[in-house]
């Protein structure tokens, strides 16, 4: 059976099979309460209390920084690229994943099926979904953070484009629960659905500002001092396309008040940047 932990802020899970405990991160936060609820569920339901796999959805220390408090003879699965970072990050609480994959992988644990996918960099260029289509239940980590607004620059993600992506590739698979990585409770498709529609929102009054926005205004106020100019008008390009996406979800998603602009910020870059929206060619 499937299990979420959470202390309120973040999110783990695990699976008790025959064959022993798979865990599904280790957040440094949870940290020895991941112990606690594996030993106190394997006895209620008497079985075995072993962990014997760690699952990395992604390389970053908040999610799998509680890992080395695990026995040395895990086995730690995530994705090709988590195992380059964390031998690059070469940081003690997260030994690297000895197993990979690079697109599907399926394991059958203890007669528990787990299906892990990547689609592509998203939040962090490792990051994987994770299906346990026996149990109606997917984990997608730092995309959708269930009734939240992402925090800054879209959950501190680094590939826009991919990041905007994801919840489809969510959607895709049949589920019910939704484990999400972050905050007080679990998903539902609407509240992926819902993010989904408030990052389209995002996007679309981006372009608009992006179009209407005049630059002129500040390279006259600032004179040579480039980059000064550069900031104004892009802080405002940011408020005009953050205002209206900030007003339809207050009291929709929580602290859509609070974030909405940064986000809002980084996806008008990538629409910049990664699309090439608004470039325009010396003549
Ligand atoms: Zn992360």
């Amino acid at each position: 059976m499937p299990y979420w932990v959470t202390d309120g802020t973040y999110q783990s899970a695990f699976l008790t099979t025959s064959d022993g405990v798979v865990l599904f991160d280790a957040p440094p936060t949870i940290g020895h309460n991941l112990r606690r609820a594996v030993d106190e569920i394997a006895a209620a339901n008497g079985v075995m209390n072993k962990v014997s796999h760690l699952i990395y959805s992604h390389h970053h220390a908040d999610h799998g920084g509680g890992s080395s408090l695990f026995d040395k003879n895990v086995t730690r699965i995530g994705h090709e690229e988590t195992r380059r970072l964390l031998l690059r990050d070469d940081d003690q609480a997260r030994p690297p994943n000895e197993e990979t994959f690079q697109d599907r992988r399926t394991l059958e644990i203890g007669g528990e099926r787990i299906d892990l996918a990547w689609h592509g960099p998203n939040h962090s260029p490792d990051n994987i979904l994770i299906h346990l289509p026996d149990h109606d239940t997917l984990m997608l980590i730092d995309i959708v953070n269930p009734g939240w607004a992402p925090i800054y620059t879209s959950n501190l993600s680094e590939d826009i484009p991919g990041y905007v992506e994801a919840p489809a590739n969510a959607l895709a698979y049949s589920w019910k629960h939704f484990i999400g990585g972050h905050n007080g409770r679990l998903g539902t498709r609407a509240d992926v659905t819902l993010h989904q529609q408030y990052m389209v929102d995002i996007a679309d009054s981006s372009r608009k500002a992006i179009d209407t926005v005049d630059p002129t205004a500040y390279f006259q106020k600032y004179g040579e001092n480039m980059w000064a100019a550069v900031k104004g008008y892009l802080d405002e390009v940011t408020r005009v396309a953050a205002a209206p996406v900030i007003e339809k979800y207050t009291g929709v998603i929580a602290a859509a008040d609070v974030y909405t602009e940064s986000t809002t910020f980084w996806v008008m870059e990538s629409i910049r940047l990664d699309l090439g929206y608004g470039s325009q060619v010396h003549p």
